[in-house]
Formats: structure tokens, sequence, C-alpha cells
């Protein structure tokens, strides 16, 4: 498994980290000459979505991004980079997010919850997260909810989570991730 890592901005070495572990490959992908490169998914990292979406689309990347999702490479954004695959920015996941919907008070916290399809108490660090206000098509699914409002969602090969998984000890979200191939 070869796996790249959007490294414009933001939580990606984290995300090697936890994928080396697994035992999988990655590489890191900043300019288009990177992404030509053999991968079997894409992760897409918390950071600023805003400041990663100008940058894809600065450097080139956000039409070739898009079109490989579309043809079916496996993605995983987490943060930043569900707000990413939501259709502010490059469509690939039927959601409705809102931005920084914890508010200044609760800017960062953690939480243990359910995820469907991975299981119970999951552990799950928020950073100025967004959270799913609404799920628009059958094809996606909701996998978890903290305080009433859906923090992951799955649309075929397309996996979204607002909390960040790369930064706790528990590989099982990134493990699933994998296992979307
Ligand atoms: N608040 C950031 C944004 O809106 C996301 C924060 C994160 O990725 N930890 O892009």
């Amino acid at each position: 498994m070869r796996i790249a890592v959007l490294a414009l901005q933001g939580a990606f070495a984290e995300h090697e980290q936890m994928l080396h572990r697994l035992g999988a490959e990655t590489f890191e992908v900043r300019q288009l000459s990177d992404w030509q490169q053999h991968k079997d998914g894409l992760i897409i990292p918390g950071g600023e979505s805003t400041t990663q979406g100008k940058l894809l689309r600065d450097l080139g990347l956000f039409e070739s991004i898009r079109q490989a999702i579309i043809d079916g490479l496996p993605v995983f954004g987490t943060c930043a980079g569900l707000i990413l695959l939501s259709p502010m920015h490059l469509d690939a996941m039927d959601i409705d997010v809102q931005r920084n919907a914890y508010g200044r008070q609760l800017g960062s916290f953690h939480a243990v919850a359910p995820v469907k399809g991975i299981g119970n108490d999951v552990p799950m660090t928020f950073i100025r997260a967004p959270y799913i206000n609404k799920i628009l098509s059958p094809d996606c699914d909701g996998l978890a909810e903290v305080d009433g409002h859906i923090v992951a969602a799955r649309q075929g090969r397309r996996l979204v989570t607002a909390f960040h998984p790369e930064l706790d000890d528990d590989t099982r979200i990134h493990r699933f991730f994998l296992s979307l191939g």
C-alpha cells in the first residue's frame, strides 16, 4: 500500500507516522509532479482549509485530485480535509459542513464515542473543528456523533472525520481507511 499524503500545510506528518505503524508506505504531495506517482489512496490532513484550498488551486492540483477521487481513489479527510472534500471545495462528499462549529470557548476538546463499522470508545481530538450539519445524499453514511452532531462519514471509498485520529494512539480509523481500497 502506498498512500499519498497532501503536505501543503497542517498536520500531515502525524498521518504518515500512523500509516507507517500500519505497514503502509507514504509519499508527500507538495506539487503536481509528486501527484503523478502511483498511489493506493490519499489523505487530506487537518490545518486551515482556506489556505489548503487556495494552494491546491494555485499549484494546479485541484482538478487532478478531484478527478482521481471521482475515478475511485480512496480518500480520507480529517478536519480541514473534511471541509476540502465537501461541496465548499472538491465537492466529493455529499455533506453540508459547518466550519469552526464549536465556537471559541470550545475550540479544542477531546471526546470518546463509538464509530460505526470501527468500534466503541474511539478517542477523538477536536481542534477548531467543523461538524457535519446534514448528510445530503443516501450514498453518504454518518458514522459517529458527538453532542448530537455528525463528526464522521463515509461515502463509498471516501471517509471524513471532523476530529484528528492521527493525534491519538488508536490506529483503528486509519486501518479502516486502508481497507477501503
Ligand atoms: N478550522 C479549520 C478550518 O476551518 C480546521 C481546523 C483543523 O483542521 N484542525 O479549516
